[in-house]
């Protein structure tokens, strides 16, 4: 079958020969100089690894008395009162973990902490700059070869290549999804009796969803299930620098997944390199080898080669409709933010692990957590367990997480931050506008509750109680959430008379759903049920010359009228604006039962 791959390439041998012969001989000096410097290390090297879940008990135990750290590195150095040698930890989020260590100082624990600025050098361990003239020589033959298409043979796999134990049982929800993959299981477990049969199985499947909602994880619960390994790639690392590289990984990973076989080939990202091929500049060009050449795999590997492709995005606009053709990705999946079951499913599996107090209801929580996806729920748990730890809970209780959920959506409270009056009235005013405009649109959810304490990047923080799941938003409800969005601009304006930047991100998203609402969702009257979006210039001109003017006609007549009548709104109903902000001002944050009675 692969002839080709046999091919002499006699003016290319000598040369090659030669390269061979002088990387040997650098690797060589490099293994032995490695070889002395761990020699030289060994005292160090010894077990000096303290885990961060370790790390966390010594501390809440009262049991460390120094802790070393370096602006700008999640490396520290921890020493224990009762063992001699000092240990290294990695931290995940350095933010929390000196919150948590303030915290104990605070409560009396003599911790010395000792804070290193940024230093370059220190940044650089010892062995790499006594080998920093043997990497430039190795790095430079490596150019070389690759630059002369010799490195095609040499062993440059970044790709994983292992059995993994996830099965379906670890992916929560998603019951169809999974119903629709396990027929490609068990043909990866027995392909014979599939074959004998006469029946197709795809080659390739596209998995499409947002980041975090599990694509990577039900594509490795497949491998799990069938047992086979999983090789995976993520298509941003298939673009490189020297022409043709991306070309040749792919030839590589499909080599590899041939001798694997039975296997599962994950290609993560594939729009950096399955996207449309348009022009011929540049990086483009680079593009359309690697995808041809991935076209070319998928065509040559026939179905008794038991090799699955499996392939997500989060765009799934932007790809080359060759890659949909039938024998390439011709199934397509697409794996949707979960719903309220699929929520509280993820719930239960990520809390397995964890001790969640009896007052907590999962349930409520997966209410509360409309539009979340997989990862984002999961990541909620995990910063519980750390707020528990720092409030010295026995176990997770409901107020952790709902104040991890907040963490999550808006970043973390900093009381600290010193705030002048004039700062303060801006935002109340602002959260107010919000809070209160949205009071009067119909279609618009209730205020669960109104901050002015900041969080993450935000000065304040107005929080709605979740929507239901919806499969469908009405146009009424959109133009409702612009006016929502613009109500804490409208506020500031009416108020203070003056604007400030502490709208910004609302007016992006106000903008970026005008814009899909225009060219999208066809909602506009004058441009009709048109999708513009992702079009090539030629297609746009198809719609007349002036199609851009008109689409950006239509999104500020959108804004503009939402605007207005946020406004509107607030002047009709200035009382409430005035004494929501005030309270605001006073007691600086406002629950959903207060805020209620403010409408009584
Ligand atoms: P994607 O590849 O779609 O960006 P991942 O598969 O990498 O998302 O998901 C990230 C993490 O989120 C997973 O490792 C898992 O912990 C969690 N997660 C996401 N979806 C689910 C799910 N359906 N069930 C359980 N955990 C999930
Ligand atoms: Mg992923
Ligand atoms: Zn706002």
């Amino acid at each position: 079958m692969s002839s080709k791959k046999d091919k002499p390439r006699d003016k290319k041998e000598n040369q090659k020969i030669w390269l061979i012969i002088i990387l040997s001989i650098v690797l060589i000096a490099l293994i032995i100089g490695l070889g002395i410097f761990y020699v030289n290390n060994k005292e160090k090297e010894d077990e000096n690894t303290l885990s961060y879940t370790d790390l966390i008990k010594e501390l809440s135990d009262g049991n460390i008395e120094k802790i070393e750290m370096t602006v700008g590195s999640t490396t520290l150095k921890v020493k224990q009162k009762d063992v001699e040698e000092e240990k290294t930890t990695i931290v995940p989020n350095t933010e929390s973990f000196m919150e948590l260590v303030q915290q104990k100082v605070a409560e009396g624990n003599e911790i010395d902490l000792n804070q290193k600025p940024k230093s370059f050098l220190s940044q650089i361990p010892s062995f790499v700059i006594s080998f920093l003239p043997t990497a430039i020589m190795l790095a430079l033959f490596i150019m070389i070869f690759k630059m002369q298409g010799l490195g095609e043979k040499g062993k440059v796999y970044d790709d994983t290549e292992r059995k993994t134990k996830i099965k379906f049982d670890d992916v929560a929800g998603l019951d169809e999804e999974k119903e629709e993959l396990v027929e490609i299981v068990e043909f990866l477990k027995k392909p014979e009796k599939f074959t004998k049969m006469g029946a197709k199985i795809p080659k390739g499947v596209l998995l499409y969803g947002k980041p975090g909602t599990g694509k990577t994880l039900i594509a490795k619960a497949i491998a799990g299930e069938a047992d086979v390994p999983f090789i995976s790639m993520s298509g941003s690392e298939f673009i490189e620098m020297f022409a043709g590289l991306g070309a040749s990984r792919v030839r590589k990973l499909f080599e590899k997944a041939r001798k694997l076989s039975p296997c599962i080939v994950f290609i993560d990202e594939i729009d950096a390199i399955g996207s449309r091929r348009t022009s011929n500049s540049g990086a483009e060009t680079e593009n359309n080898q690697t995808l041809n050449q991935l076209l070319v795999e998928m065509d040559g590997f026939s179905s008794e080669e038991t090799i699955i492709v499996l392939a997500a995005t989060n765009r799934p606009e932007m790809l080359d409709k060759a890659l949909l053709r039938p024998g390439r990705f011709d199934r397509q999946i697409t794996i949707p933010t979960p719903d309220l079951n699929g929520r509280l499913e993820i719930l239960k599996i990520h809390s397995k692990d964890k001790r969640i107090s009896e007052d907590v209801n999962l349930e409520s929580i997966a209410e509360d957590t409309a539009g979340f996806t997989g990862a984002e729920l999961a990541n909620i748990l995990n910063e519980a367990a750390i707020i528990a730890t720092k409030r010295k809970h026995d176990d997770i209780e409901k107020d952790d997480i709902e104040e991890a959920v907040k963490k999550v959506t808006v970043g973390l409270e900093k009381r600290a931050r010193v705030i002048s009056e004039k700062d303060k009235k801006l935002t109340a005013y602002h959260e107010a506008g919000h809070a209160v405009v949205s009071k009067y649109l119909p279609t618009q959810t209730d205020v669960k509750e109104v901050s002015i304490i900041p969080r993450g990047v935000a000065g304040g923080y107005t929080m709605y109680k979740s929507d239901e799941d919806k499969y469908y938003i009405s146009k009424t409800e959109m133009k409702e959430k612009l006016v929502a969005l613009l109500g804490g601009r409208a506020a500031e304006k009416l108020v203070l008379d003056d604007i400030s930047t502490g709208a910004s991100n609302d007016i992006e998203v106000a903008t970026k759903i005008a814009r899909d609402m225009v060219t999208k969702y066809g909602m506009s009257d004058n441009l009709g049920p048109i999708d513009f979006q992702g079009k090539e210039p030629y297609e746009m001109q198809l719609f007349g010359e002036n199609i851009g003017d008109k689409i950006g006609q239509e999104v500020k007549e959108l804004i503009d009228n939402a605007y207005k009548e946020a406004q509107n709104l607030l002047k009709e109903h200035r009382d409430k604006l005035d004494k929501i902000a005030e309270t605001l001002l006073q007691k600086e944050k406002i629950n959903e039962e207060d805020f209620k009675k403010f409408f009584e």
